[in-house]
Formats: C-alpha cells, structure tokens, sequence
C-alpha cells in the first residue's frame, strides 16, 4: 500500500470515529499514535496536535494519557479493559490488539453514580428495617415459649407461620447489609488459622435437620484433615452455609449432597456437588450476579433473593481464592472454591 492510500484511508476513519460518543484511539503497528477522536480529546482533556504521530514511549508523561499507555504497555492480552479514573470521570477503557491497538474510552460515570445511589438506598432501607424486624422476632419467640400465658395448637400453628416468614425477612435483610458493607469495603476480615475441613463439619451439622425433612444424605469426604488455611472463618462460614443451603434447597426428595475437601497445589479445594435440578446452560454466566435467580428454580417454591452466590464470590476473591460451577440441568450442580493453602503468613485484602 502507498503512502497516499494510507494517509486516505486514516482520513476516512478520522471522519468515521468523529461521530463516536465514545473517545477513540489507534496506534499502529509500529505503536505510532495515528488516529484519535474529538470524544477522546475531551475526555483526555488533550489537544490531538499535541500528541497525534507520536509514539507510545513519547506519550508517557501526558497526563490521563499516561495511564492508559501505562496499561497497553502492561498488558499482554489481545483483548482486555480496566476502569480507570479520568479527569474526575469514570472511563471504562477497552483495549484490542490487532495490527495495531485500538482503545476505547466508554464514560461510565453516570452509571457508577446511579449504582451507588441504589446500593446507598438498599442500605439504608435494609438498616431501618433491621430493628423492628428483629424485634418482632422475640416477641414471637417470646409467644411461641408461652412467656405470655399459654397458647391454643392453633394460634401456635399460625404463629409459628409467621416466625418462619419472618425469618426469611431477617436472611434477606442480613444479605443486603453483607453486601452494603463488602460493597462500601467496610467487610472487616479476621483471618486467623482455621482447619477447613472442621469448619465444614460444623456447617454440616447445621443443616442436619433441612436435608433430614427431604430425605437428603450429605456426606463429606474429607481427604485433608489436618490442612489449615487462613481466612475469616465466619465469612468462609457464610459461603458454606449459601452452597449447602442451595444444594439442598434446589435437590428432590431422596437427593444427595456430597461434599470433599483435597489439596490440589497450593490450595485447598471444597466442591458440593448435588443431584438437583441443576441450572440452565444459557443462564449460567449470570449465576454469581446480584438478584440473579434462574427461570427453573423461579417455578419451584424454593425460595431466594439471587444474593448468596454473588456474597460468596466476594468473599472468596476477597481471601484470595476461586469459586466456579458445573452444572446439567434436571442432573445436578457441582461448586467449587480454592483458597489458599496457609504458609507462613497469606494476604487477604
Ligand atoms: P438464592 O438461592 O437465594 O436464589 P443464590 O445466589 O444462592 O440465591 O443462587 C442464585 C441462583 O443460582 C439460584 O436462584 C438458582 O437459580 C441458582 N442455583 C444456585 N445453586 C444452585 C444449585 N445447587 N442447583 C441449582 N441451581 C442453583
């Protein structure tokens, strides 16, 4: 190709990308800046004069540009974003290497205020409903003891109804208060020596009496007995809880729960794996996002708020770890999570 057909062709593009509401660069192949539009320049806040024709090492030291050319010289992969804080602004910035790299830069400000504002309002609503939903926990409690006198077979019958509903309310509302706090980064962590495969046995033990009422078996094969890990044991409680709760909730009658614990390199691997209804192919890749209940279990009256899977993908990341699925639908699930084995001393954010 000429000179002249390539300095066209840049000119068409130039015209093309200048209609773009999002901020478009491209360096060639030889990592020379050659095309960049208006979008780009305003959210930049750079002149295109100033730094058209350069190339990447020359752009190192503008401002805002800096980060970005920090980035693509980071990265190794074909295709890759990162959020980054721009002029004040959110901007997700998409990178793609193809004889050459094409950056887009997609304002996403609005949208991160909107989220927080709506994260903001769950909690709040979640805070005040707290109190009163706790207090009318004891008063039923205090009712179903008879502390008040005693109760007929059928007002037991209906207040019992209502503690269970109520304990449902209180679950939703200690999920949206974890996920305010892992979303604010104020989720404190202790981490602290802990055998996983204890801990295990002691959330088993839990739910005892759930899998009983359905005929369930679970059983635990623990190839791991004396392997510590160092983690939050509450948290890394909570996410057995969630896997356990939901391998029976979305089970049959007579199902089995099978749950194992081995080593696998530096980790410590814990799959439960159930013989239930299992999760449709085309909505798995929403499993571990907010509010996210799939249309199967939508036609059951297994009950849930979509919250768990996405507080134990949080907690897991936040220790360090892994949690990932496979799934068959009307055959079964299978999660897994990884965490790290202890050494010395592990990180957790
Ligand atoms: P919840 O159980 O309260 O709905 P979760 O976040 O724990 O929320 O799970 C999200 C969704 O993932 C569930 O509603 C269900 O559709 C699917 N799911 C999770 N675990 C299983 C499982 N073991 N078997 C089948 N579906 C599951």
């Amino acid at each position: 190709m000429t000179q002249k057909t390539n300095d066209q062709e840049i000119l068409a593009v130039s015209k093309i990308i200048s209609i773009f509401t999002d901020g478009i660069l491209f360096f060639d192949q030889s990592n020379k800046l050659v095309l960049m539009n208006k979008e780009a320049e305003k959210i930049l806040n750079i002149s295109k004069k100033d730094v058209i024709r350069k190339k990447i090492i020359e752009l190192i030291g503008t401002p805002y540009l800096e980060n970005i050319v920090g980035a693509l010289l980071s990265g190794r992969k074909k295709r890759w974003e990162e959020e980054m804080e721009i002029n004040e602004k959110i901007i997700n910035v998409s990178f793609v290497k193809n004889n050459g790299t094409l950056i887009v830069l997609h304002d996403i400000t609005k949208e991160k205020m909107v989220e927080q504002m709506k994260n903001e309002f769950v909690s709040i609503v979640a805070h005040q409903l707290r109190t009163p939903i706790s207090s009318i926990k004891w008063t039923l409690k205090m009712f179903l003891e008879e502390s008040f006198g005693r109760t007929t077979k059928e007002q037991k019958k209906y207040l019992k109804k209502i503690y269970t509903v109520n304990e449902k309310m209180v679950e939703l509302i200690n999920d949206l208060l974890n996920i305010a706090k892992i979303e604010e980064g104020r989720y404190v962590y202790k981490p602290v020596s802990t055998n996983l495969g204890r801990l295990i046995d002691s959330t088993i033990e839990q739910f005892k009496e759930k899998a009983e009422a359905k005929n369930i078996k679970i059983s635990f094969n623990n190839l791991e007995k004396n392997a510590k890990v160092v983690v939050d044991p509450e948290k890394i409680k909570l996410v057995l809880q969630n896997l356990i709760d939901n391998a029976i909730k979305y089970n049959h009658e007579e199902g089995k729960v099978m749950i194992a614990l081995k080593k696998e390199e530096d980790n410590l691997l814990v799959s439960v794996k159930d013989t239930g209804m299992g999760i449709p192919t085309n909505q798995q890749k929403r499993i571990f996002t907010k509010f996210f209940r799939a249309a199967n279990v939508m036609k059951t009256d297994a009950e849930g708020s979509g919250l768990g899977l996405y507080i134990n993908k949080e907690l897991i990341e936040a220790h360090g770890g892994k949690i990932w699925f496979e799934s068959v639908e009307k055959k079964g699930s299978s999660f897994y999570f990884s965490l790290p084995l202890q050494k010395n001393k592990n990180k957790i954010k």
